[in-house]
């Protein structure tokens, strides 16, 4: 068998088995499978990895490194990939986000008025508007970035305000072990959110190891990696 073909079999043997947990998990809350959409995150993988995703039927794909998600993004329209929907989830300096808001369509990781302002000062008027969501820090942790709790409601009436901006939801990185707890606490703040701002419709949060954990607590929205493309090196 050619290399590509076996490379293709397995990813679409990942994508399955990804999906089969995702309607598990589902089924366990009794939601509907449609409820949760898979970002395939392929940050350190090659652009050819996300055509044959692509092939296997995958549209959402998610990168973490600027540099390297528009090189990609740039490369697979080069070959005449399009369609695909681009979600950028890793931190975001500010001098890094004219090329977040020329390439992506999404942003996950928000956390402060600076950044939003110069996403949407810098989003094309050609393009639609950028889907943004507001990453939430509800771990201790100092390694972790986000938006204080109580900031978050401040910092989302601004981003509804910005011209090139959608506000779609919010997004957590929860703490080793604290996974069902944090989960539900950002549930909690998104349900209360919601009737406030008509476009919020997305609760991102979930990866390989816990995307049932995130499914059980509300996640509309998974971000899976090494589930999907293999592990990391
Ligand atoms: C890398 C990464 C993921 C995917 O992680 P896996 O454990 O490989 O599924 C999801 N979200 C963010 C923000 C990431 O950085």
């Amino acid at each position: 068998m050619n290399p590509d073909a076996s490379e293709l079999q397995r990813l679409q043997r990942n994508l399955t088995q990804v999906k089969d947990r995702i309607q598990t998990a589902c089924a366990a809350s009794h939601r509907p499978d449609s409820s949760v959409a898979l970002l395939a995150v392929s940050k350190t993988f090659p652009a050819h990895d996300v055509a044959l995703m692509a092939q296997a039927g995958q549209t959402d794909f998610g990168e973490n490194y600027v540099q390297e998600g528009v090189e990609k993004i740039a490369l697979l329209k080069q070959q005449g990939l399009s369609g695909l929907t681009w979600h950028f989830i890793g931190p975001l300096q500010s001098n890094k986000t004219r090329p977040v808001a020329e390439n992506f369509d999404w942003v996950h990781t928000v956390e402060r008025e600076k950044i939003a302002q110069r996403l949407a000062e810098q989003r094309p008027a050609g393009l639609a508007p950028l889907n943004v969501c507001l990453q939430v820090k509800l771990s201790k942790e100092e390694s972790k970035s986000g938006a204080a709790p109580q900031a978050v409601e401040a910092l989302a009436a601004l981003v509804a305000t910005l011209p090139q901006l959608k506000l779609r939801g919010l997004m957590t990185l929860p703490e080793p072990g604290k996974e069902a707890e944090e989960f539900e606490q950002l549930n909690a703040l998104f349900e209360t959110m919601k009737p406030h701002y008509p476009d919020m419709d997305t609760l991102s949060m979930g990866m390989s190891a816990d995307l049932e954990t995130a499914i059980a607590h509300g996640s509309t929205c998974v971000r899976i990696g090494s589930a999907l493309f293999g592990a990391r090196t």
